[in-house]
Parts: C-alpha cells; structure tokens; sequence
C-alpha cells in the first residue's frame, strides 16, 4: 500500500457507479493536501474540489449533484450492480463518455462477483504505481517516479468526474 498516502487503505471508495474512487484526482489531491491548487486548475472554489469518494461526508460538487449516487441511495443499494435495472439506461449513457467512465459497468460486475475487499484490493493495484506504489490518477501517464504509468488517453473536458 502507498506510504504516502495511507487513508487510501481504510477508506471504501466505490463508487456505486462503479468508479473507483480512489484514482480520482479530486480524492488525490485532498488526500495530498493539493486541494486549493486543483481547485485553480478546474476554476473552481476548494469547496467544490474537497472529496473522500463520494460515499464519504466529504464529497466533491460534482458527487454531491450525481444522479446515479442520488438514485443508488434512494433505493437503499450498496451499489448499482445490486439494482434490479441495471445495467440502466443512465449507467450506459454514463459508460460512454469521459474515458474513465467506460469501465464502470464491468467493474461493478467484477465486485459482485470477487466482493468489496478484494475488489477494492484490485483496484488500488490497478491504479498504483508499479514502481514506487504512489496512487496514480485515470489520467496520469508518468508516476513522479519516472515510471511509466496506462492511465487513460483521452481525457474529458477538464478531467473531472
Ligand atoms: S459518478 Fe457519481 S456514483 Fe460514480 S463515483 Fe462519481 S459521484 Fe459516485
Ligand atoms: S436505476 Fe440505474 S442509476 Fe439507479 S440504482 Fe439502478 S442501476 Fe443505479
Ligand atoms: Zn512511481
């Protein structure tokens, strides 16, 4: 696990979209305490960019005002992949655009399958550096390190969820 940031292992960043949390920049850079300089970067206030995963108290704007946490929770479901309607037409349309979205749907259906802790166990190996272990983000390409990094491409307008 990352020794730079160790409350990436006690917290439960999934999505109920299937997002895992924890390669969000957002989460990152609050755990980093870098909140204030990504607020610049996205022209928005600390307050919309502060973000424990969007199961936390501490949320991100854009997690307070999602649709599919707000329908996930309303149902009273740990996850989509537990509702009777998924994969919905929301979840889809979701999938589709920005590029860190596309693996959500599949993803929830790994961590029903495998359950919480190891999926989240996956997932932190996925998006951690393989040469130092420092959490990456879906878009980052080169680890500080120096590593080389197959965070996504193609990202949306400004990286954000
Ligand atoms: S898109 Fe919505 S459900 Fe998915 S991680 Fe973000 S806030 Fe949570
Ligand atoms: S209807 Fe769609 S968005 Fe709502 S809980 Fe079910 S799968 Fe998730
Ligand atoms: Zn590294």
């Amino acid at each position: 696990m990352d020794t730079y940031l160790p409350e990436l292992a006690e917290a439960d960043l999934r999505g109920y979209c299937g997002l895992y949390c924890g390669a969000c920049d957002a989460l990152l850079a609050t755990a980093r305490g870098e909140e204030e300089a990504l607020a610049r970067a996205w022209g928005r206030p600390p307050k919309d960019v502060r973000c424990w995963g969007c199961r936390a108290e501490l949320t991100a704007a854009c997690c307070r005002s999602c649709d599919i946490r707000r329908c996930a929770r309303q149902r009273t479901l740990d996850h989509c992949g537990l509702c009777a309607s998924f994969p919905c037409q929301q979840l889809r349309a979701f999938a589709e655009a920005p590029p860190h979205h596309c693996d959500g749907i599949a993803n929830l259906e790994r961590m029903k399958r495998v359950g919480r802790r190891q999926w989240l166990e996956e997932q932190h190996h996925r998006w951690s550096c393989p040469g130092c272990s420092r959490p990456a983000s879906w878009y980052d390409q080169r680890c500080d390190c120096g590593t080389q990094l197959s965070g996504y491409h193609e990202a949306g307008e400004d990286g954000a969820l």
